[in-house]
Parts: C-alpha cells; sequence; structure tokens
C-alpha cells in the first residue's frame, strides 16, 4: 500500500494492482500468506459486483414485482453468425430468468439466426444491417447502431439495455445484481495489472486520449449496459468521438474499446461487474474469481476475421 495516495484534481493512484489487491504482495506478510483480496467498492462508491457481494433471493423479492424488460443487443455479421445459437441457448438458461428479456440481434444475413426456442416474456428481434469487410468498421459502428435503435424503438420496449459480444456464452446466472444506470465490466486481461500498463489510447490527438494520471480500471468493449436513456447518451457520445476520429483519420488502439474507456473517465459507471461477467475461455480461473459467469469462447480469431 505504499503507494496509495489521493491526488485532488489528478486523479486517483491506486496501489499496485487496482481490483485485485494482493496483500501478499505488501510488505505485510510473506507472499501468500492472507488471501487476495478483491475490491468491492469503486472510489466513487459504485458497487462491484461478484459472487458474495450480494443476495439472489432478496434482489429477487425486490425485482420481479417491478415487471421490467431487459434488452439485449449483439452483432452477428459474416461468420459471426455461427456463435448466434450458443448465445441464445445459454442466454435463455441464465441470463435475466424469470424476467422480460427482448433480444435484438443485428446482422446482415437474417437467414443465418437460428430459431431458438425462447421461454415465456422472452423476445427476439432480428434487425437486418449493411455487411462491412472490415471487421475494425463491424466494431466501431455497434455505438452508432446501438444509439440510433435506441431512438427508434429500444426506449419504447425495454427499461435496462445490454450490449454484448456474440462470440461469448452464459456459464452461470446473470440477473438482477447487473441492473444499474450505467454499468461497465473489468476487461478480464487487465483486472490485475497496474494502471499504468492499461491499454487506453495514448495519442494526444485521439478523442479516446487517456493520460497517465488518469484512469480507474479497464473496461471490456463486449459488455456494457444501464437503464436505456443513460445507454443512448453512452453510445451516442461514444459514437461521436469514434467520427472525429475518422475525421481526423485516426483509428484509436482498441477501437470502440479504447473510446468506451475513455467516456466510463469522465462519466463514472454507477455499477462495475467484475470479471465474472466478463471472461476468457482462453485463461486459466484464478482462485479469487469463484463463478464464472459470462466467457469469450475459444476461437480462432484468424479464420473469423479474414
Ligand atoms: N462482429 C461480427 N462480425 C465480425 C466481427 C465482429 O459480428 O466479423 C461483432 C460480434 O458481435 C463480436 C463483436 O463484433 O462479438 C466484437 O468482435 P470480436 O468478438 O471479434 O472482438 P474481440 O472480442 O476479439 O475483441
Ligand atoms: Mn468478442
Amino acid at each position: 500500500m505504499e503507494n496509495a495516495r489521493l491526488l485532488l484534481g489528478g486523479g486517483y493512484h491506486y496501489p499496485h494492482f487496482p481490483y485485485e489487491e494482493r496483500e501478499g504482495l505488501s510488505a505485510h506478510g510473506p507472499p501468500a500468506a492472507r488471501p487476495t483480496q478483491l475490491l468491492t467498492l469503486t472510489p466513487w462508491l459504485a458497487p462491484i459486483v461478484s459472487e458474495g457481494t450480494f443476495n439472489p433471493e432478496l434482489l429477487q423479492h425486490i425485482y420481479q414485482p417491478l415487471n421490467l424488460t431487459t434488452g439485449v443487443t449483439v452483432f452477428a455479421v459474416g461468420k459471426y453468425t455461427h456463435f448466434v445459437q450458443s448465445f441464445l441457448e445459454s442466454a435463455e438458461e441464465f441470463f435475466m430468468r424469470g424476467y422480460r428479456v427482448h433480444y435484438y440481434i443485428f446482422t446482415d444475413d437474417p437467414a443465418a439466426i437460428p430459431p431458438v426456442p425462447l421461454g415465456p416474456h422472452r423476445l427476439l428481434s432480428t434487425i437486418p444491417i449493411q455487411g462491412h469487410s472490415h471487421w475494425e468498421e463491424i466494431s466501431t459502428r455497434r455505438m452508432e447502431t446501438i444509439s440510433q435503435h435506441i431512438a427508434k424503438r429500444a426506449h419504447r420496449e425495454v427499461d435496462y439495455l445490454f450490449c454484448l459480444d456474440v462470440d461469448m456464452v452464459f456459464r452461470n446466472p446473470w440477473g438482477p445484481e447487473t441492473l444499474g444506470d450505467l454499468v461497465a465490466a473489468i476487461h478480464p486481461g487487465y483486472y490485475a495489472v497496474p494502471r499504468q500498463q492499461f491499454p487506453y489510447e495514448r495519442r494526444r490527438v485521439s478523442a479516446a486520449f487517456v493520460a497517465d494520471s488518469e484512469g480507474d480500471f479497464y473496461y471490456g468493449g463486449a459488455v456494457f449496459g444501464g437503464q436505456v436513456a443513460r445507454v443512448y447518451e453512452f453510445t451516442r457520445s461514444c459514437h461521436m468521438a469514434i467520427l472525429a476520429d475518422k475525421a481526423n483519420g485516426i483509428m484509436a488502439a482498441w477501437q470502440e474499446e479504447s473510446h468506451l474507456n475513455r467516456h466510463f473517465i469522465s462519466n463514472k459507471p454507477s455499477k462495475v461487474l467484475s470479471p465474472e461477467y466478463l471472461w476468457d475461455d482462453r485463461k486459466p480461473q484464478p482462485p479469487s474469481l469463484k463463478l464464472i459467469r459470462f466467457s469469450t469462447l475459444d476461437k480462432d480469431i484468424s479464420c473469423l476475421r479474414s
């Protein structure tokens, strides 16, 4: 903890690890003398959700009577239509089970979307969009497409909206503990690395620029959401920033994920999901992670993106 300090106006300075605080590495004891501690609150007092931080029965008593509808946007363009079946089947088993859900699948090939049987009060809309040959183009147009879709119809149809990658599956329950005004998920590759190593866009000329003194967590672009009006503002702002970069001939380091991270620094999420909600099967499961709820499938990127 020797590095911990708070700089007024200059952003937060964390100990070595922003989310996973490895007490064993501190001066207080030998390595592995203490269990790994996970943060449960951000420095701006937003909850960081993980197994053991909430009571599912209690949340069900609170949320079930509200009759809320949760929307999900996923993009399945080109070969990514192959992922839709396992995504939907696993979502039917684990995602907001017992609640109203509306899936919105954006695709260039509606005929390739399989007819997965849905439970009661669960709807699916397939929304045709134009395909793009470059995967960078697909991933930088999601913000624009989602914001337009919210303005056109989703604002009337859902209360909360999650925007998710399709190359993933649900493995354990994802319930109302995830609902909040503006929700981000900690990227599985960066929950245990020092902030200085976060792969933010570091070029000043980009609208996604993040200075060394800034940053809280590194969030994943594969999961974000919130109250539908907040997701509209969020996706619209990210889209505007992406357009500004395009006008300057710049592509941010990690495309829309860079803009998402920039935006979450200035507009703090009201709830943060632990890597349980955004994991990657290619990584070994660390002991600090009790439950993997939503995870990236091992896929051959080079084959899919060609
Ligand atoms: N995507 C798609 N077709 C493509 C590339 C991407 O539909 O050819 C969508 C899909 O929803 C995917 C998301 O964009 O989950 C993000 O791309 P990808 O998963 O390849 O990015 P990564 O998770 O590897 O950063
Ligand atoms: Mn992905």
